[in-house]
């Protein structure tokens, strides 16, 4: 990872669950805008901050994250939190990457808008924000009323370092893909093929209440 040092790196955390054109495009666009050298998708482990209880295994959210940026060489799957025993807090993975990366790295953790409204609420923010900066992609639906009131409760230090990114936006959520599953409805066009085969294949959000799939 050493000779990224010149470019950042994009950190984008999620859930992934499934993935879609929404994650991608964030993360595209994110690595155009401020020239960043890669992209490490890092799917959650063992969530703190998810309210769902039914997250679907890992391992298959590994398997679709890896089909889904197979084809861009930016990309590049990161096992960091799946491999970490227990709940996984954002301040340690940063901590690890940038150990990794000899302490000179810059990273910039890619969030969506409506998920960066949460920051106040993870373990150790000022590390965090020692640790990296932000880049708060919009989302169709976002509001810039919430961002201003949690901007309000940082430092002037910490909001420097929260970088709005402002796109159209792909109005898509891995909620409505899973509610579309469970349904019987189409979600062709919102993630990419070889997730949805997947998805097929493996039987994944068939039924809404299909809580911690077992793997076939
Ligand atoms: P869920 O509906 O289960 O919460 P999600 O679609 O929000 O899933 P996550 O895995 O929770 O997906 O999101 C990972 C990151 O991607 C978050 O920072 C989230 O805000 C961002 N994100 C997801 N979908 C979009 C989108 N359509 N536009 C912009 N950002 C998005
Ligand atoms: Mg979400």
């Amino acid at each position: 990872m050493r000779n990224l040092q010149k470019h950042g790196i994009g950190v984008m955390g999620g859930t992934f669950d499934p993935i879609h054109y929404g994650h991608l495009y964030i993360a595209e666009s994110s690595r155009c805008r401020f020239n960043l050298g890669k992209i490490l998708f890092m799917p959650s482990g063992n969530p703190v901050h998810k309210k769902r209880n039914d997250i679907t295994d890992h391992v298959h959210r590994l398997e679709m994250t890896r089909l889904a940026i197979a084809k861009n060489p930016y990309f590049a799957l990161s096992t960091l939190e799946v491999d970490r025993p227990g709940p996984t807090y954002t301040v340690d993975t940063l901590e690890y990457l940038k150990n990794d990366c000899s302490g000179t790295a810059r990273l910039f953790f890619i969030t969506g808008a409506d998920a960066i409204l949460d920051i106040l609420t993870w373990k150790d923010v000022p590390r965090i924000f020692e640790l990296c900066r932000f880049i708060a992609v919009t989302r169709p639906g976002f509001s810039f009323r919430a961002l201003n009131e949690m901007l309000a409760d940082l430092t002037e230090e910490q909001r420097k370092k929260i970088h709005l990114h402002e796109t159209g936006g792909i109005l898509v959520s891995s909620t409505e893909i899973r509610r579309r599953i469970s349904r019987g409805e189409p979600v062709k066009y919102l993630l990419p093929d070889s997730v949805e085969k997947y998805i097929e294949k493996q039987g994944l959000y068939r039924h809404p209440d299909d809580s911690c799939l077992s793997l076939k």
